[in-house]
């Protein structure tokens, strides 16, 4: 629809031939470039490896003028610089790891208008003296690298970035191009509020990674279930995450108790103990990596064949880039998350025990519930994932879900003797408790609290407790039962549970798998 005028068609192609010697553009650079290039601001979130740069190189080229491009790491311009310089573009960084006389003369090249390109940190860009002066350039476009550092929510602010807030109305001519590899629905809200008072296109694009298949299964026994999982895929790479320090040294030992060429990585260690590990990793094939998240910042192992989370990520965003270490040749490989409501009720200490305000901890909160969600939906994983960063597409093929699609049922009445017995208990007792009582098991704790005399004591013997604690973790992620953070876990009711458990509300879940399988098994022999 909004196709460029020939000429500019045809240079912008010339462009990406000889200077950066492609012959495509990658997926989601192009529609960057074209708005760039027909007069628009724009917002640009692109996974890590994607081709980011060059949506601002190839437009600063083509549109001729001067391009600022604010980077907050010194090392990554002088990168970035250097490149630019092999492919015969004059680039220049104005930074302090430099002398005043090596800035000095950078910045002769670039009043002279020799330099196409400049690179600064934001703090160097934004003082009244470098905006004047660039003023009287003809600055046609400004590119801010790792744009969510603008925003208070994510996990790497810089107060720096906030300057850059007036850029908008300190360069009015020049186009304004914003790009990050992380941005969920509310970091992209405060990089368009911040730097574009919301004026601006974004674009979200190529988060997809389709050769990873992903699944997720209830967390019962993780020890046992990983040992499996691992030792019948022999011989290949594999990275497994756990929570913690505790947990990584206890699963690779049992790992190489059971045969597997398992290494443990966590903070924990010492620095020359985790780069011998991660050495060994890098350099021998068939290694399992077990670590927690301080593991994998910069890991670039194109064969890792999959990727085990043994306790839930902190995010969707982290899930994201943690499952990405998977697969980067681009041949089939594998992401498995176990999941239980232990987890959730771990990570939402987590979060109200952080030292943090209130509105932070909602945001934290609502990540959760979002990846509560994805664990819990009975539409496709990808598809889930992809749309939480604003990515839409159809079902994938390549996951759980979709291989093994869900069968939807009304969930009404198991809803409802679950949500009574929550109730009933004064909403203080625990996933297990609640399910104890639906299928009328008889312990001490329960007799003790007289709750075998509860109406719906045992009035959900018809399924097994592991399909009830299955009903209990859809009811979480519906948004009908909350997860206590305290020591005990309790379930309470929320508004929405108090609606279907008064009958004024329907709830739809999903009919267990087990059965399934079960019956699938039997209809095969
Ligand atoms: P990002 O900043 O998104 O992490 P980069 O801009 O550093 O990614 O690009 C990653 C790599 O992809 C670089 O080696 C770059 O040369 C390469 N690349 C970018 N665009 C293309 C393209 N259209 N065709 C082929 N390679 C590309
Ligand atoms: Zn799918």
């Amino acid at each position: 629809p909004n196709a460029l005028p020939p000429a500019l068609e045809a240079e912008k192609r010339r462009v990406l031939k000889t200077a950066f010697g492609f012959d495509e553009f990658r997926p989601g650079q192009e529609r960057v470039i074209d708005a760039l290039l027909s007069g628009r601001d724009v917002l640009a979130v692109m996974p890590t490896g994607a081709g980011k740069s060059l949506c601002y190189q190839v437009p600063a080229l083509v549109k001729g003028g001067l391009a600022v491009v604010v980077s907050p790491l010194i090392a990554l311009m002088d990168d970035q610089v250097a490149g630019l310089r092999l492919d015969g573009v004059c680039a220049e960084a104005i930074h302090s790891a430099k002398s005043r006389e090596e800035n000095v003369a950078s910045w002769r090249r670039v009043a002279s208008g020799e330099a196409k390109i400049v690179y600064m940190a934001p703090e160097r860009l934004m003082t009244d003296r470098m905006l004047g002066a660039l003023g009287r350039l003809p600055v046609s476009l400004v590119a801010i690298d790792e744009a969510h550092c603008i925003s208070q929510w994510g996990h790497s602010f810089r107060a720096e970035y906030l300057t850059l807030g007036r850029l908008r109305e300190a360069l009015p001519d020049a186009r304004l191009v914003a790009l990050t590899a992380t941005a969920d629905d509310g970091t992209r809200a405060d990089i368009l509020d911040k730097l574009f008072a919301g004026r601006a296109e974004s674009f979200v694009a190529g988060f997809d990674r389709p050769n990873i298949a992903i699944s997720v299964a209830e967390k019962r026994d993780v020890g046992t279930a990983i040992e499996r999982y691992v030792t019948s895929r022999p011989g290949l790479s594999g990275v497994v995450y756990r929570l913690s320090r505790k947990k990584v040294e206890e699963t690779a030992a049992r790992l190489r108790d059971a045969g597997v060429n398992a290494l443990a990585y966590h903070a924990g260690m010492e620095a020359s103990e985790r780069s011998a590990a991660q050495e060994t990793f890098l350099a021998e094939p068939g290694v399992v990596m077990v670590a927690t998240v301080a593991f994998g910042m910069g890991i670039d192992k194109s064969d890792v064949r999959y990727v085990v989370h043994g306790d839930i990520p902190g995010s969707l965003e982290a899930y994201y880039q943690e499952i990405g270490r998977a697969g980067r040749d681009g041949a089939p490989a594998e992401a498995l998350m176990f999941y239980g409501l232990e987890d959730v009720r771990t990570r939402r200490r987590f979060i109200d025990e952080q030292d943090s305000d209130d509105e932070r901890k909602r945001v934290e909160a609502r990540r959760l519930d979002a990846l509560v969600g994805f664990c819990e939906t009975t539409s496709c994983r990808r598809q889930t994932l992809l749309a939480y960063f604003g990515e839409t597409t159809g079902p994938c093929g390549n996951c759980d879900t979709c291989l093994d699609p869900p069968e939807v049922i009304d969930g009404a009445r198991e809803a409802r003797l679950l949500l009574g017995l929550v109730a009933a208990t004064g909403e203080r007792f625990g996933a297990a408790h609640i399910v104890a009582l639906a299928v009328g098991h008889l312990s001490e704790t329960v007799t003790g609290r007289g709750h075998d005399r509860l109406p719906g004591f045992g009035k959900g013997a018809d399924r097994p407790a592991a399909e009830w604690r299955g009903v209990v973790r859809q009811l979480v992620a519906l948004g009908a039962l909350k997860v206590e953070s305290g020591a005990y876990g309790g379930l309470q009711l929320t508004p929405k549970g108090g609606r279907i458990l008064d009958g004024a509300e329907g709830v739809m879940i999903a009919k267990p798998k087990e059965k399934k399988r079960e019956r699938r098994r039997m209809t095969a022999e």
